[in-house]
């Protein structure tokens, strides 16, 4: 009976080990978590739980009773602080030596931080945990004002809950436009209309020089033409992905835990999932470092299926989706990949899809609350389609993708 140890108990890790179960494997697993949580949903931290709408319970990915009802040894409040490849152990903070006969990478990312002056003050938040989020929490009061430093989905999420909730909120963004990671600049003018019309304050091509505080405490936000006042500030600038255990057990990083396509690092013995690889995409015909549920997920299920004997490759076209407002943005491909934009439906309803072709050939779609035509979109991934007719919400989508 061979021992799997997975480090981390984030979304990747706790579907690592169902899958295993699910899978038939019978020997020993044990999750070794630095969180004092079991498996919990990142998402709605910026969402439904940062609101009140989601309790923590609705958070976690499975309840206790699954842990062990299947066997699992969830360790939380563990820190690995090495990998031993020879020993095949991992050791601990607190002192304990595990061993294993595989081993899951599952470390996911950790918060970029400012380090302009006055960085530590209290009321500056991150967003990363549960435990951030119940810090954060107390900081979001009608009537006061909210200055979040970042406009990815961190930011634009944030900013809409606590708009939402009446206070006054000034978005501060490095880049010439919001989302510009992550988006088209037509898909940015639409996010930034709709924030703007809902009452966000909206700053681009601003970087933050520092924080001024009093009584240990954060007043305002040091930009270069001046100052805003702040009651609390939420830092949302990215990510950095946790790859030092790997790289001191000697394992290949670059841009995260260089994995093959079958999760695999460069000893055949030990896998890495979710935020913290670099995998190759087949599908794409490159090497990418994902931030998403569908990407952990999948790598967990690809992870399991091959430390069960089987030949399972990671190839999915990525995709991803953001809650704002009551609006659902869903993402597959990337925008950057195309060269042609076709909008079918009605941006001003808050109702369509943007399709991205290269050369005929769609590569991407955004869509805003249209969850059908999504489902469909992610079918036209890689096929030559008709642009006009693409356009034409008249036009059956199903139709064209059998044509
Ligand atoms: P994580 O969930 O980060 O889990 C890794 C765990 O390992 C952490 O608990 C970490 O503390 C622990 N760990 C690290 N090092 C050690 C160690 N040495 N010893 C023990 N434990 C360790 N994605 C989407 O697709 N859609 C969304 O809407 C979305 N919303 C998000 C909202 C927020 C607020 C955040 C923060 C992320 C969101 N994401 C979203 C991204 C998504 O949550 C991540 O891509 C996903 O959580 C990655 O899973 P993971 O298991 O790789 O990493
Ligand atoms: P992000 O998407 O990388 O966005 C951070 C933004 O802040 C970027 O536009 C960045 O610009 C900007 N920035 C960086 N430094 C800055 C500075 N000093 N001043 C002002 N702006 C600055 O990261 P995030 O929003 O923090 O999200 C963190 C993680 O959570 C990511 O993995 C993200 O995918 C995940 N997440 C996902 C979702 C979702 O999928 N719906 C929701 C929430 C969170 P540069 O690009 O130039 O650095």
């Amino acid at each position: 009976m061979s021992t799997v140890v997975i480090i981390g108990a984030g979304h990747a890790a706790g579907q690592a080990a169902a899958s295993l179960r699910q899978d038939g494997h019978d020997g020993p697993i044990v999750i070794l978590g630095d969180e004092p949580y079991i498996p919990y949903q990142r998402p709605p931290l910026s969402k439904q739980y940062l609101s009140g709408e989601q309790g923590l319970d609705r958070v976690y990915l499975r309840p206790q009773k699954f842990y062990d009802d299947k066997h699992i040894d969830l360790r939380t409040g563990v820190t690995v602080d090495a990998i031993d490849r020879n020993a095949r152990t991992v050791h601990t903070t607190a002192g304990d030596t595990i061993a294993w006969d595989k081993l899951i990478i599952a470390t996911g990312s950790r918060v970029r931080r400012l380090t302009a002056p006055g960085s530590d003050l209290a009321g500056i938040h991150y967003l990363r945990t549960v435990t951030d989020v119940d810090g954060l929490r107390g900081d979001i009061v009608a009537g006061k004002k909210l200055v979040i430093v970042g406009g990815g989905y961190i930011g634009l999420e944030v900013a809409s809950v606590a708009v939402t909730a009446g206070m006054e909120v000034h978005v501060i963004e490095m880049e010439a436009r919001i989302l510009q990671r992550v988006t088209t600049p037509e898909m940015s003018a639409y996010y930034h209309q709709l924030h703007t019309s809902r009452g966000v304050h909206i700053h681009t091509g601003m970087g933050v020089l520092g924080f001024t505080g009093e009584k240990g405490r954060v007043t305002a936000v040091n930009v270069p033409d001046g100052s805003f006042a702040a009651d609390a500030v939420l830092v949302g600038i990215g990510i950095i992905p946790n790859v030092e255990l790997a790289r001191d057990a000697g394992l290949e990083c670059d841009n995260g835990i260089v994995v093959d396509d079958h999760c695999r690092t460069s000893d055949p013995d030990i896998y890495a999932i979710g935020d913290c690889t670099n995998h190759p995409n087949p599908l794409l015909g490159r090497r990418l470092r994902l931030e998403s549920v569908p990407n952990a997920m999948e790598q967990a299920r690809v992870t399991s299926g091959n430390i069960m004997g089987g030949d399972k490759v990671y190839a999915a076209i990525p995709w991803f989706w953001s809650d704002q407002y009551e609006l659902k943005l869903q993402m597959v491909g990337f925008s950057a990949d195309g060269n042609q934009q076709v909008l079918r439906g009605d941006m001003a309803a808050n109702q369509f899809a943007m399709f991205y072709l290269k050369d005929g050939v769609v590569v991407a779609a955004d869509a805003v609350n249209s969850p059908k035509e999504f489902m469909l979109c992610k079918q036209m991934i890689g096929k030559a389609v008709d642009a006009t007719r693409l356009g034409d919400p008249t036009a059956d989508l199903k139709a064209l993708i059998s044509a």
